[in-house]
């Protein structure tokens, strides 16, 4: 078999950071842009998820290798997964972002992320390992696989106390979601080499050079 052709195709997904601390929340993160115009997408293709999902830690290379030519072999099922994952990152970002804010999310996605977490239990069991006792998943293949995962974080996220620190980027470019483990509980940037420093930049050249300055630094970054 051809192996390692994941690693040949060409991906965005590859390029997507992950300052979320938390799997789904960095799900989430792999569009720039929700509910309007996409600032920058990480995920066009199926086999972009994939990509991620191995970046991310969920699938193995030998077990995204091995899911590539089901998704090849079923382009029609492989979109379908790959609508599904879409879905599922927008109920992931709606619920936190309502959180990120102090609303309530709504209903509708809490029991949207319900039914993905549902389906996803179905899916685990109990393994024994030379250590002890893990939550494992069936069937290796699955093109569905990775929202097994990515429900899992998001339900397990909005049930634990680390809810109360999911934070928005406070850059007006940038609406990606992380977790603030800051000893005070104050970070307002997803990152402080990108969201932070671009921030620095334009309050340096407020203060310098005023607005109009600042403007064209606007145009000239992500
Ligand atoms: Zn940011």
């Amino acid at each position: 078999m051809d192996t390692h052709r994941l690693a040949r195709i060409e991906s965005e997904a590859r390029k997507h950071r992950f300052v979320g601390g938390c799997l789904c929340l960095d799900f989430a993160n792999t569009i720039n842009g929700h509910g309007g115009t996409p600032m920058h997408e990480y995920l066009a293709t199926y086999v972009d998820l994939l990509i991620w999902s191995h970046k991310a830690g969920i699938l193995s290379e030998h077990d995204a290798e091995s899911i590539l030519p089901a998704a090849n072999r079923n382009p029609r099922e492989a979109a379908a997964a790959f609508g599904r994952a879409i879905a599922l990152r927008g109920t992931i970002f709606r619920i936190f972002s309502a959180l990120a804010l102090g609303d309530s999310p709504s209903q509708d996605d809490i029991a949207a992320l319900d039914h993905a977490r549902a389906i996803a239990l179905t899916h685990s069991h109990i393994h024994r390992t030379l250590r002890g006792y893990v939550i494992d998943w069936d069937n290796k293949t699955a093109l569905d696989r990775m929202h097994w995962h990515l429900s899992a974080s998001a339900a397990d996220l909005l049930v634990s106390d680390k809810r109360l620190s999911v934070r928005s980027c406070r850059s007006d470019k940038c609406d990606w979601l992380f977790i603030d483990t800051s000893p005070n509980q104050l970070r307002r940037w997803c990152s402080m080499e990108e969201c932070g420093n671009r921030s620095k930049v334009r309050r340096y050249y407020r203060r310098r050079h005023g607005l109009a300055a600042e403007h064209l630094v606007r145009r000239g970054v992500k």
